[in-house]
């Protein structure tokens, strides 16, 4: 099921002494209709409004208030209710029914009838008395009758009924009056109702939400955090929340809670685990029975235990089952080979149910009589390994000559040794031959000559035999090899070169020979002769760290040779073609850049005409800009304010050394700067729309989606032209779109230290830097990866402003919800009336990946492609309704096929399109519902959750439903 996004509740219980009205979300302060016994409101003079017994259109007796002073001129009649405590609400609606007599129908009144009265308020902690204090009221609105009567009386029935809805608030004060002010009308006030809103407690993704109280604007969502339910715990960083809309509705479910281990999840509660299952991790969401040989007779169990004689190792996951050790490796075979002996054998029969077999040996040495076995100790070496052998064979080296030995071999696994049953394992008895001896030891160098060194070294631990003499090789380098030969443990080894280096290997020699005895290397430098540089026969570490450092050292120098040349030539780093963008930063002196980039205009060409807006360094005002044998141009003039740093200066200065390098039709062109007067100025084309996004909100739903397209592919035009520059903006926003007179858009805001910290959206992330979250790439927030890639995401955002007018991306949702959202893969649902070809391209540029997204070059093409076939813009009909094109909520209602929920509509004040509450605003609540699920934009769907929204059903019937 697609998440519960607008989720009402029907049974919720009544508070402060107040009606809840059927399934709204209504909490009920004042029904006239409801009171049968006088309601005994202060009336004003007593001649004026009058209270009345009746019955309404059902029979059903009701107190009323009538006054029709239709004759007599300079009416003033005031009718106040009693005291209302508001409870704990902020934003009060008050529905008034009431029939009002068509002055045309009562002869002799003219200039006397009236067809409209006034409604009031007033706020006080307490009642105030029975005195009524006119400049003490608040008026709230003229209230006019949609539809006047002519004929009948007052007490007739069958007269049309109006009914007129008003908000207030928010409110400060305990309690309020209203009053209702009349000037000659002839009225009957059939019933005052005074509720607010409320979203009631709810349980959803296992975490209770309170009664909330909606907040005080339409547009406020209240955020609201969840409780988890017993047995359940919040999902890792995903906190529950909802918002409970002004409609008393809660939208927007995020995070959630899950079930405990031991703990699965039934209705809206975690319920323990039964006997014989288990759930290991809150991240399951059944519990699963006992895997094999494992077994649990509690409740609410995160994992079974293993049976008798079975096992899990440490690393095994509780779904596994329980496993057992190997038992023995079979058919153990040997091969000696003097002092060596190789081992082969089988699998074991039972691998205990595991994967994870190896094989240990382990080896002892006896003496011949009586057997006694001592283990080998770290003299003997194995090959491949002692233990941890995957392979089912091993060699066993350095054995002494003439010695008994045995060897067991064991197959282990992963619960090996958790068990404490007998080992299992399989062994041979062996006796090795004649060796040749081990290794020497502590070669010390101990006279170094000019061409001599005399060695000396210790005799091998284990000679395996009588040592009749020593080899000593000796390479020069790797290519020249010489040996020497001496009887006893020393040698001096004449004839060396100079300057030279040498590795010695010495091994001892029995009668056995040298066979497998291991040489010892040994180098030498002769440091007598030579200051040079070590070197050794092997790799040695210091050759390659001179290399390096040699290497690294002649790098360093081109870098900061290239360096040096960048900072003073930086105009020369431009590659063949291709015009490149040149960060004004490299430059020594700024002031270069500026006039490298911008031409220094005289103060006395530009005529300062108004103010115009405020930038970061100061004003920002239109006017003339005259320059010899030109025309004059209307102009932007953007000063910097008096008293500036020189900080300040140079960084008001950067935005035109970088606009200045630009020359395109969608990138706003600098005229030039005034650096030699005071003020300072940077001057640049006027734009006469200004910004696109308040140019946008100010023309809401006024455009052709032709029109729109055109300005985006302006936008995008610009973008291709500055990413094929190698310029990265950073904040391309609608709010950074400049627009002229011909709806021609061009990209601004170009700045470097400045980007971002004069934007009002950038905030600091945990990254430390300063960003406009809802506009920039996840790449972008997470780690700074600034790049033309995360620019097209940015333009993707700024389509979305576009196709909504103005709309603020992702609403009231706050900057760490955005980022969470965007991280779980939700993205802005089309707005309303966007084709679907748009909106894809929208998701194109929004891609995680940002390799994936399309390049400005193929947007541009993309949009010009629609331009070029009007029909692929058409918005497939029935999807979004044109509000404009309809007179009434009905009518409205009548052409989606919805026409069932007009009740429902007019009970929650939306009866006419001029309704304080318009029927988008019902659609911006879809919207946001719809960001967990965009591809519920059918008509049926909608369909479905305005129902939802308007009528609301039982949590569990929403499933059947989808
Ligand atoms: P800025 O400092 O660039 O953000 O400019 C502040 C405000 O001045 C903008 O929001 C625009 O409303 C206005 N503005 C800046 N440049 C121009 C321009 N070239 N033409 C018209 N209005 C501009």
């Amino acid at each position: 099921m697609c998440g519960l996004s607008v989720i009402p509740r029907p049974d919720a219980p009544v508070r402060f002494n107040h009606l809840l009205l059927g399934f709204l979300s209504l909490v009920i302060l004042l029904d006239s209709k409801a009171q049968q016994t006088e309601l005994e409101w202060i009336s004003y003079p007593p001649n004026g409004w009058e209270e009345i017994s009746g019955l309404d259109e059902n029979y059903t007796p009701i107190r009323t208030y009538q006054v029709c002073q239709v004759m007599e001129p300079n009416q003033n009649n005031w009718l106040r209710t009693n005291w209302i405590e508001k409870g704990d609400a902020q934003r009060i609606f008050v529905e008034l029914k009431f029939t009002l007599r068509d002055c045309n129908s009562l002869p002799g009144v003219v200039g006397t009838c009236k067809e409209t009265f006034n409604l009031y308020y007033q706020e006080t902690d307490s009642e105030v008395g029975r005195s009524l204090r006119e400049n003490q009221y608040v008026k709230i609105d003229t209230i006019a009758a949609d539809e006047s009567f002519t004929q009948g009386d007052l007490g007739e029935r069958k007269m049309k009924l109006n009914t007129e809805v008003r908000i207030i608030g928010p409110l400060s004060r305990r309690g309020f009056y209203l009053a209702f002010q009349d000037v000659g009308a002839c009225i009957a006030l059939v019933s005052v109702k005074v509720y607010y809103k409320k979203c009631w407690s709810i349980i959803e993704n296992l975490a209770t939400f309170p009664d909330t109280v909606t907040g005080s604007e339409f547009s406020s969502l209240v955020e609201v955090e969840g409780m988890c339910v017993s047995d359940a715990e919040e999902e890792a960083d995903n906190s529950p929340k909802m918002h409970c809309s002004a409609e008393g509705e809660w939208l927007v479910p995020i995070g959630k809670c899950i079930c405990k281990a031991g703990f699965h999840q039934k209705g809206d509660a975690c319920e323990p685990c039964g006997r014989g299952f288990y759930k290991s991790s809150s991240q399951d969401l059944q519990c699963s029975r006992c895997p094999v040989h494992s077994f649990n007779d509690r409740e609410g169990s995160w994992r079974c235990d293993c049976e008798d004689g079975y096992y899990r190792a440490l690393s095994d996951p509780p779904s596994v089952a329980c496993t057992r050790p190997p038992s023995a490796p079979q058919n153990l075979v040997y091969n000696i080979n003097q002092t060596t002996v190789s081992l082969e054998w089988s699998p074991p029969a039972d691998t205990g149910g595991r994967n994870d077999v190896t094989y240990r040996v382990i080896c002892r040495r006896c003496s011949w009589e009586p057997e006694e076995c001592v283990p080998c100790g770290l003299n003997v070496g194995y090959s491949p390994a002692q233990s941890g052998l995957v392979d089912t064979y091993v060699t066993a080296v350095d054995l002494l000559a003439h010695a008994n030995y045995t060897f067991e071999v064991e197959a282990v696994n992963g619960v090996s040794d958790l068990s404490r049953t007998q080992r299992l394992f399989a062994a041979v008895s062996i006796a090795t031959g004649q060796a040749a001896p081990s290794q020497v030891s502590e070669v010390i160098k101990e006279r170094v000559q000019q061409h001599s060194v005399h060695l000396s070294w210790q005799e091998p631990q284990q000679p395996n035999g009588v040592i009749t003499e020593y080899e000593i090789k000796y390479y020069e380098k790797v290519s020249l090899r010489y040996i020497c030969l001496s009887k006893s443990t020393s040698a001096t080894v004449n004839n060396l070169k100079p300057s030279t280096a040498y590795v010695f290997q010495i091994r001892a020699f029995t009668e056995a020979g040298y066979v497998h005895s291991k040489c010892f290397r040994f180098s030498l430098v002769c440091v007598s002769i030579s200051s040079a540089a070590i070197v050794s026969s092997e790799q040695n570490p210091v050759i390659i760290i001179a290399v390096v450092a040699v290497a690294g050292t002649i790098i360093l120098v081109f870098m900061v040779f290239g360096f040096i040349i960048g900072r003073r030539y930086a105009l020369a780093v431009k590659f063949p073609g291709t015009k490149t963008y040149i960060d004004p930063e490299t430059y020594e002196d700024p002031n270069r850049a500026v006039h490298q980039f911008a031409k220094e205009l005289d103060a006395s060409c530009i005529k300062i005409e108004r103010v115009i807006g405020a930038g970061e360094f100061g004003e920002v005002c239109s006017g003339r800009l005259k320059l010899p044998g030109k025309r004059d141009v209307s102009v932007a003039i953007k000063t910097l304010k008096v008293g500036y740093t020189e900080k300040q200066r140079r960084d008001f200065l950067c935005e035109a050394s970088i606009m200045g390098q630009f020359d395109h039709p969608n990138v706003v062109h600098l005229e030039g700067v005034v650096t030699r007067g005071k003020p300072v100025m940077i001057v640049i084309e006027y734009m006469e729309n200004g910004s696109l996004d308040a140019f946008l909100r100010k023309h809401d739903g006024q455009f052709t989606v032709i029109q729109l397209v055109g300005m985006l592919r302006g936008i995008a035009a610009g973008m291709r032209y500055l990413s094929d520059m190698g310029y990265v903006h950073r904040d391309l926003a609608a709010r950074n779109i400049l627009v002229n007179c011909n709806l021609v858009c061009k990209v601004s805001d170009f700045g470097l230290s400045r980007v971002i910290d004069d934007d009002p959206e950038a905030v600091y992330t945990t990254t430390g830097g300063k960003i406009p979250v809802r506009w920039t790439a996840p790449e972008a927030i997470q780690y700074r990866k600034f790049t033309s890639a995360s620019d097209v995401w940015s333009y993707g955002v700024v389509m979305w402003e576009v196709m909504s007018y103005g709309e603020r991306p992702y609403w009231d949702m706050s900057n760490q919800d955005v980022i969470k959202a965007i991280e779980e893969g939700y993205r802005l649902p089309a707005p309303m009336d966007c084709p679907p070809g748009l909106h894809q391209l929208m998701l194109d540029c929004w891609q995680k990946d940002r390799a994936e997204r399309p390049k400005f070059d193929q947007i541009v093409g993309i949009l010009d492609k629609m331009i070029r076939n009007p029909n692929t813009l058409k918005t497939p009909v029935g999807t979004t309704p044109d509000f404009t094109s309809f007179r009434s909520v009905g009518e409205w209602l009548e052409a989606i096929k919805m026409e069932r929920y007009r009740d429902n509509f007019t009970a929650a004040g939306y009866s006419s399109l001029e309704s304080p509450v318009k029927p988008t605003e019902a659609f911006f609540i879809f919207s946001l519902s719809s960001l967990k699920c965009p591809h519920w934009a059918t008509s049926t769907k909608k369909g479905f959750l305005l129902d939802l929204f308007f009528h609301p059903k039982p949590v569990t019937e929403i499933g059947s439903e989808i």
